[in-house]
């Protein structure tokens, strides 16, 4: 294999190799799609049994006729129990509710500007609020705080979560840092998995905010990849152990269990934090769609259930994971050109392609056919300082589509790579 400590005539040799493969490619007349993370069509079908459900059942396990307004606030108990283990929350401060946690964090945030959440002196719309952004990290986190103009401090990730060297200098020095976003489990997009050390410093930390808050979007809690299936520490009990019982807020859903948008998304917290949640999200609506979880209680049944479910999702999505990996091994391993994630869990692949290739890779996969999450997406404001880091989804496309696509890549990051490598020796 190639290094990148190569003589001038042997990169020159390498980007003429790379650019008839590009030509190659290019002919080939490809439309491929790996923009975003979505599970595929037959994992959509293994929750098919769903669009029959509730059949004509309309009364949950209390009595609760689903079909009418009514309590429960929180949601039904039957599908909190299931998820409440999964997402270490107790069942009585778990709430079941909407379709996205996406639009729960959303409105957290819209909750905390515009009315004094516990803990806080103010509301956040009269102060200049900051929040961490682990990078790389999740676009549309990053789309929230710019929404509602948020400062994002971005921090470094590892392989045990945010460097917590830089998280705790920055909340105990500036009070102005109210906030951090954290995917515990199986990152998005690196993979990475907090240690129980990261989460019990950022349970103890001391934060110069006291209504400092951690958006512990658990997204990917039984998404697991291998048979390592990797626990992460209870972040409520922490935060509750070390005298910050309303730190956390844990978001989760089944976009990713059941069907992406039409499944049923979960917040949970401390008992302030959620009857402060309630007081103002019982404003904004009359209360969940019961009908939806009942189905979705009656198609899991237990706890037991959704795992079983989500090792069914593994079969499927473990060969596609392997094939990416297997060809970016067998076309970039030794090159110096890139290094990639491999996930435990979760929807991604981080490849880090050389410093400042990551946006000419995206527009030469572009320009041969394969649409891929635009380069700096991983930043905030788009901007990845390195212009190193690409997102890899392969859930959604076919085996034999994700090897077209993977191999085609490794043709545009060994092109951009070598064009600059010899740009470099010029
Ligand atoms: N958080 C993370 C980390 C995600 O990757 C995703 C989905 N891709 C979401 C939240 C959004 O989930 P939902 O459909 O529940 O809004």
């Amino acid at each position: 294999m190639t290094t990148t400590s190569q003589p001038p005539a042997a990169v020159t040799t390498l980007l003429d190799q790379a650019r008839r493969d590009y030509a190659a490619l290019t002919s080939q007349g490809l439309a491929l799609d790996l923009t975003r993370g979505k599970p595929s069509l037959v994992q959509l079908d293994m929750a098919a049994e769903l669009l029959q459900l509730p059949a004509d059942r309309y009364r949950a396990a209390d009595g609760t006729d689903c079909r009418n307004y009514g309590p429960p606030s929180k949601g039904l108990r039957e599908l909190r129990e299931i998820f409440a283990p999964v997402l270490q929350v107790p069942v009585e401060q778990l709430v079941a509710v909407g379709n996205s946690s996406l639009e729960l964090m959303h409105d957290c945030l819209v909750h905390m500007l515009l009315s004094v959440v516990p803990g806080a002196e103010r509301r956040w719309a009269d102060q200049d609020v900051a929040f961490l952004a682990p990078v790389p990290g999740y676009d549309r986190h990053f789309a929230l705080c710019e929404r509602f103009g948020i400062e994002m401090i971005p921090v470094p990730m590892t392989a045990d979560g945010p460097d917590m060297d830089v998280v705790e200098d920055l909340v105990r020095s500036n009070p102005k840092v109210k906030g951090i976003w954290c995917v515990p489990k199986y990152s998005n997009p690196d993979g990475a998995c907090y240690s129980d050390e990261t989460a019990r410093r950022l349970a103890t930390m001391e934060t110069a905010a006291p209504d400092f808050r951690i958006f512990w979007d658990n997204a990917y809690p039984v998404h697991h990849l291998t048979d390592e299936e990797v626990e992460v520490a209870d972040i409520l009990t922490g935060c509750a152990e070390a005298g910050h019982p309303d730190r956390a807020f844990v978001f989760g859903s089944t976009s990713k269990i059941t069907m992406a948008g039409a499944g049923v998304a979960f917040f949970g917290s401390s008992p302030a934090n959620v009857d402060w949640w309630i007081s103002k999200a019982g404003i904004r609506s009359i209360g969940p769609d019961k009908v939806n979880q009942l189905r979705h209680a009656l198609f899991l049944g237990d706890t037991d259930g959704l795992r079983a479910h989500m090792r069914r999702h593994r079969e499927i999505l473990r060969p596609k994971f392997d094939t990416v990996l297997r060809i970016f091994a067998r076309e970039l391993e030794g090159s110096g050109l890139a290094t990639w994630s491999d996930p435990k869990g979760g929807y991604f692949i981080a490849l880090s392609v050389k410093k400042g290739c990551a946006r000419d890779v995206v527009r030469l996969a572009k320009e041969a056919g394969i649409a891929v999450t635009p380069a700096g997406a991983t930043y905030p404001y788009r901007s990845d300082p390195e212009d190193s880091v690409i997102r890899i989804g392969p859930t959604y496309p076919s085996l034999e589509e994700l090897e077209q696509i993977a191999q085609g890549l490794t043709v545009c990051v060994r092109l951009a790579g070598y064009e600059k490598l010899a740009a470099e020796q010029n």
